[in-house]
């Protein structure tokens, strides 16, 4: 049986030419920082743009962008997602006003799916979306709403993001999803390349990667000055490649 608002999503989606779900396996790694600035940038560079939060437990796109949470988005046949600076913008945390929202594997599922089913983005050039962390159920749930999604996965140097950042490539790969690259966050410089030769070994892009630089989490709910940072710079670089 086909499930309505899955087709309602898509129906939802007709007008957006690329979605970017931004994955990482792992929590912690720079994915929301990533996504948000990624945004920033595309409008920045005059593409229309959306940027939809599905982490569900952990969503903080609208702290990165200073976003105002307390109004739920205007209503018209859907929800319409609230333009900040540049960026249609969609979360989780409109309705969960930052309080824990005690759901469980499927409730999430369902829940993106509604949110999904309602939110009218219309026509954009690129939505990018920061994906659910982990590779559990919900993760495996909401990528098959991506079916045609240029995945983007980020990682940090660490060897123990190496593994976690192989399986989820597998899975990628397993269920035929386009995999655009990787990109490398938080890198010193002066470390190995571990992460590039990941990619060689995964057959996919390695894209670049970003320093890291703490300074960039004084920018925080402030794009403007996000957008000056070195990170951003980095980040720009990257997706100029892309
Ligand atoms: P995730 O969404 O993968 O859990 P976040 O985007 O929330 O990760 O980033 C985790 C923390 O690391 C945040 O405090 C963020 O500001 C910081 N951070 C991310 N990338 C960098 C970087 N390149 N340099 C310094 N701090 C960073
Ligand atoms: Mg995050």
């Amino acid at each position: 049986m086909i499930d309505p608002r899955v087709e309602g999503l898509k129906n939802m989606l007709r007008d957006v030419e690329v979605v970017i779900p931004v994955v990482s396996g792992k929590g912690g790694v720079g994915k929301s920082l990533i996504s948000t600035t990624m945004a920033l940038l595309l409008s920045r560079e005059g593409k229309s743009v959306g940027l939809l939060d599905l982490d569900f437990h952990g969503a903080c796109d609208h702290v990165i962008l200073g976003a105002n949470i307390e109004d739920f988005p205007e209503e018209d046949k859907g929800v319409l997602p609230p333009i900040i600076h540049g960026v249609k913008f969609m979360t989780i945390a409109f309705y969960s006003k930052d309080m824990p929202v005690p759901l469980r594997g499927t409730e999430i599922t369902n829940a993106i799916l509604e949110l999904l089913a309602v939110t009218r983005w219309e026509k954009l050039n690129y939505l990018i979306v920061d994906m659910p962390p982990g590779l559990g159920d919900t993760f495996l749930e909401t990528i098959k709403l991506f079916d045609h999604g240029k995945y983007v996965v980020v990682t940090t140097p660490s060897i123990l993001s190496v593994s976690v950042v192989r399986r989820l490539i597998m899975l990628l790969n397993e269920q035929n999803l386009k995999v655009v690259g990787i990109i490398e966050n938080m890198k010193d410089p002066q470390s190995n390349n571990v992460i590039e030769n990941l990619a060689k070994e995964m057959r996919i892009r390695y894209l670049g990667w970003i320093g890291y630089y703490p300074e960039v989490n004084k920018c925080i709910g402030n794009p403007n000055e996000l957008l000056n940072t070195k990170f951003a710079r980095d980040l720009s670089k990257i997706i100029k490649t892309l």
